[in-house]
């Protein structure tokens, strides 16, 4: 049976129907700006609206910031705080009459990649997104890890450097405040400065520098650029170090916008996984590119509304 997947993010709301394979039907984009009942209506005017002459099995909304899953709400969303502390279950059972779940956008996003995309073939997989924040996801034994209350998988913030740049949750030095696309930005500003010379330290000069331009300057062999994508590839592989060591994953696949960047930043962290996760863990573990882009979201969200409704067996 079909189902509809939701990804809502900090400036749009995705939803589609989705194929038991993975094959997107139909799909809907809304802005998710606004108060809070207007971004209510809109997320039900996109399910309404993408689900329109399909028959559907299940919905599930994938949602930013740190959720409790048991309570379908979330707690603390730093770029949609809208959304925060509404029964998301039952508001959206009086918009449109349909039950539905909850997820953290990046697990879902995990999902998604472990039923069709770079997990696919795997039983062990761990997923991190570098976008403007650090998401993850962990799947284990073919089972998403959720933790007690729905709120685990937070990869971004674990404390990668106890005296780091402030991170958007407040604390120092999680892995987000050190490999996000912001982070890169921020660090190109840093490094720029520092070599004016540089052919990124000259675009500097007369514009502010974009991720896409880091990883295009490096790729023309700037070696400033170079340095601030090789580094961002350290702080990564610290990160996937831990998890290697902590969840033994076959895989893990990178995704978001900053993994444009493909091997400039992901050498360096294969790298500092050789170096620090330990054996037998990080001779089997794979790091690399996610494959299903903007989409895995929707798609994760999907596939977990209809694995939440028993069609696919958890564990098989
Ligand atoms: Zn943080």
């Amino acid at each position: 049976m079909n189902a509809i997947g939701v990804d809502v993010g900090g400036t749009k709301i995705a939803a589609g129907v989705v194929t038991p394979e993975g094959k997107l039907l139909n799909e809907v984009r809304y802005p998710s700006s606004g108060p809070t009942e207007r971004l209510l209506s809109s997320i039900a005017r996109a399910i309404n609206d993408v689900g329109d002459g399909y028959e559907v099995g299940g919905v599930c909304l994938a949602v930013p910031g740190n959720i409790l899953a048991t309570e379908n709400r979330v707690v603390f969303s730093p770029n949609l705080h809208t959304i925060e502390n509404i029964d998301l279950k039952k508001e959206m059972k009086g918009r449109t009459g349909l039950d539905l779940t909850v997820e953290n956008d990046a697990n879902a996003a995990a999902w998604g990649e472990f039923r069709f995309g770079a997990g696919a073939a795997y039983d062990h997989l761990v997923f991190i997104t570098l976008g403007t924040g650090v998401g993850g996801g962990v799947i284990s034994h073919g089972m998403l890890l959720r933790g007690a209350q729905g709120a685990g998988g937070e990869l971004g913030h674990m404390t990668i450097n106890a005296t780091g740049p402030r991170c958007g949750c407040g604390n120092r030095g999680c892995l987000e405040s050190l490999a996000s696309g912001t982070a890169i930005q921020r660090r190109a500003r840093e490094v720029a400065a520092e070599e004016p010379g540089s052919a990124l330290g000259r675009l500097a000069i007369n514009r502010k520098v974009l991720g896409e331009d880091v990883t295009r300057l490096a790729r023309e062999g700037d070696k400033a650029a170079l340095s601030v994508l090789e580094e961002t590839g350290m702080w990564l592989g610290i990160g996937l170090a831990g998890y290697t060591n902590v969840f033994n994953p076959e895989v893990i696949a990178i995704g978001g916008g900053a993994s444009a960047a493909g091997d400039l930043i992901l050498d360096a962290a294969r790298r500092e996984v050789h170096l620090r996760a330990h054996s037998p863990a990080r001779d089997l573990v794979e790091i690399k590119e996610a494959t299903l882009g903007p989409e895995s979201g929707v798609l994760g969200a999907a596939a977990l509304a209809r694995d939440a409704s028993g069609e696919y067996v958890l564990g098989t």
